[in-house]
């Protein structure tokens, strides 16, 4: 059995949908609209004006501060605006819109294999190029990278998340199965800038033929990185439940993975660091598992940023019936849509449509003290008690609970059979205590 942490269950997956479907490119779209924040931190300022020509992997808008990510043109064509526009997660941000001129021609020098010796690279020029290259977290986080890579204290571990415990999504298992190598190198330059011996990458063991795929291209290129088996669990990907599981190392309440000498990178992440290093590529493009029981050809695809979601569930044939929700990401912690005029953006790891009889809302009941919430939480909270002093406005009893703890995960939701609104109650209770 897989290494795992306490709490948690089993969600049913739904992966089968998709997961046997090998990445496919998608065209080419006719416009794009790329938002100036697409990450962790403060929005971009544009580097463009209105009818300006760019070319592929022209840079658009530039990072600001600390904690930013610079953005990159991922058609060739003329900026017609920069307007406000609909964004998967923030409603409406600036973006730049690029309009098409069908040649999808790259800047000089960006997608050339470069035959680079990293170790006659710094620290500091590697996390240039990650940084120029805008590449953020592709788990869902978008922190941006050269930030996370850089921790105020030395580190002992990396872990290499490929555990993709959401339901319904298949992009990292796609990427680990056919693009391993390229995971492989972008792990080697993320090696050396954190300057750490012991990695190891994490899957879920209902991913055997991802992690066989690593393990023989790690023994093939003679590399000393450990792959493990992770029992298949919801949320196993969480980066604290990541850290028991493999190491059995605790992040304190209010700490980060850095304070317990660890750092932790999703696979999509390292490729991108990978194709930036070894290809000059910004990050302009993703992989995306477009799916759902009522979408005709669930995929994976390659999709360039800023195409709109109508775009991709088109591309894969449409909807049987009626679709009721749209959610970017997975159905535990994706994001729910008003459109499907939104853009692909770094964190779209997936677009899940579900129907009406999947998203049937129910009663909520009285809690019956059955006590599962608190079995299932992988923060060991009190769901149930978090839950009623958010409810009847008792907020100040939280005080002292660790509310901000809560990672929003929903596992206390799926289980409660009073389909009591938990997870609801206790958002509110965070906003009110902060
Ligand atoms: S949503 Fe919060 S309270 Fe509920 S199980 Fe997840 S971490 Fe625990
Ligand atoms: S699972 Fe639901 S019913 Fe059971 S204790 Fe928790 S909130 Fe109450």
């Amino acid at each position: 059995m897989g290494e795992t942490f306490a709490g948690g269950n089993h969600i049913t997956g739904y992966k089968e949908l998709s997961k046997d479907k090998q990445i496919i490119e998608m065209p080419i779209p006719s416009r794009v609209a790329i938002p100036l924040s697409q990450h962790t931190g403060i929005i971009c300022e544009p580097m463009v004006k209105e009818s300006q020509l760019v070319r592929v992997g022209t840079k658009i808008g530039q990072g600001q501060g600390l904690i930013s990510s610079s953005v990159h043109a991922s058609i060739s064509g003329k900026v017609t605006k920069i307007t406000d526009y609909n964004h998967p997660v923030l409603g409406v941000c600036k973006a730049v819109i690029i309009d098409s001129d069908g040649q999808d021609e790259l800047e000089p020098g960006v997608g050339v294999a470069l035959a680079r010796n990293i170790k006659l690279f710094s620290k500091e020029q590697l996390l240039e190029i990650i940084k120029n290259a805008g590449i953020v977290g592709l788990g869902g986080a978008a922190f941006p990278t050269q930030v996370k890579l850089n921790p105020p204290k030395p580190v002992e571990f990396l872990i290499i998340n490929g555990a993709e415990c959401e339901p319904y999504l298949s992009c990292d298992f796609r990427i680990m199965l056919e693009r391993s190598q390229d995971i492989l190198k972008g792990v080697s330059v993320v090696q050396q800038i954190l300057n750490v011996r012991k990695v190891l990458i994490g899957v879920e063991d209902d991913k055997q033929e991802a992690i066989k795929a690593l393990r023989n291209k790690i023994a093939e290129l003679k590399l000393d990185f450990a792959v493990v088996g992770l029992k298949t669990k919801y949320p196993q990907g969480a980066e604290k439940q990541l850290i028991k599981a493999l190491l059995d190392r605790e992040v304190p309440p209010g700490k980060l993975p850095f304070d317990v000498g660890v750092v932790v990178l999703n696979v999509g992440t390292v490729l991108a660091v990978g194709e930036a290093v070894f290809l000059n590529k910004p990050l302009y493009e993703r992989v995306v598992t477009v799916t759902g029981k009522i979408l005709k050809n669930p995929a994976n695809l390659k999709v360039r940023l800023g195409t709109r979601f109508s775009e991709l569930i088109n591309f894969c044939g449409g909807i049987k019936g009626q679709c009721e929700k749209i959610i970017m990401g997975g159905p535990m912690m994706g994001i729910a849509q008003c459109t499907d005029d939104v853009p692909v953006i770094k964190g779209t790891s997936g677009i899940l449509l579900l129907s009406k009889s999947q998203t049937a809302g129910f009663a909520e009941q009285p809690c019956i003290r059955c006590g599962r919430c608190v079995d299932i939480c992988p923060m060991r909270m009190l769901p149930y008690l978090l839950s009623q002093y958010g409810q009847t406005g008792h907020y100040q009893k939280a005080d002292g609970l660790n509310v901000k703890d809560c990672m929003e995960c929903g596992a206390c939701v799926y289980i409660c059979p009073a389909k009591r609104r938990i997870l609801e109650h206790i958002r509110l209770l965070k906003t009110v205590l902060k």
